[in-house]
């Protein structure tokens, strides 16, 4: 499949920026339903683009970075679609959170895990109790997907 250039372009980074523009890019390429796994880029067609963009930037390099590292939201899909053993391998932002050992357990708990808030969208407060969320409780959900509040696990499946 062929990306439409003018979405990755938009994201392509300066090299500073790469850091940044990867998990931007994937998200913009998602949440539009494109299969970062299989997208491809004929790059011979945006010669002035590279030009302007300069000699440093890598576009299939950039391209391949985009389609590998899930996002935390795209993580947190995962958690939620595998099947009752185990979460499925590589989940790096849920197992750095401080709740991947919670996590794991409810795996084998469905009491424990139907308890789980899942927001489709990063909430600026509780869906439960409607208290505005401290700034690293919504940092934590864009950061690793996941957060607390009322006792309760939140998982954000914002991509
Ligand atoms: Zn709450």
């Amino acid at each position: 499949m062929t990306t439409p250039l003018t979405s990755l372009l938009y994201y392509l980074p300066s090299p500073p920026m790469v850091f940044r523009a990867r998990p931007a890019a994937r998200r913009h390429l998602v949440s539009r339903g494109i299969d970062v796994a299989t997208i491809s880029l004929d790059a011979s067609g945006i010669t002035a683009f590279r030009e302007l963009l300069g000699p440093d930037v890598d576009l299939a390099a950039f391209l391949d970075q985009v389609s590998i590292g899930r996002t935390p939201g795209e993580q947190v899909r995962a958690y939620l679609d595998a099947d009752a053993a185990s979460p499925s391998g590589s989940l790096p932002a849920l197992e750095s959170s401080a709740h991947w050992g919670l996590l794991v357990r409810a795996t084998a708990d469905p009491a424990l895990r139907a308890k789980f808030i899942v927001v489709e969208e990063t909430p600026r407060a509780c869906p439960r109790c409607n208290m505005t969320f401290p700034r690293v409780a919504v940092e934590d959900l864009r950061q690793y997907g996941v957060a607390t509040c009322c006792s309760r696990l939140i998982l954000s499946r914002a991509l």
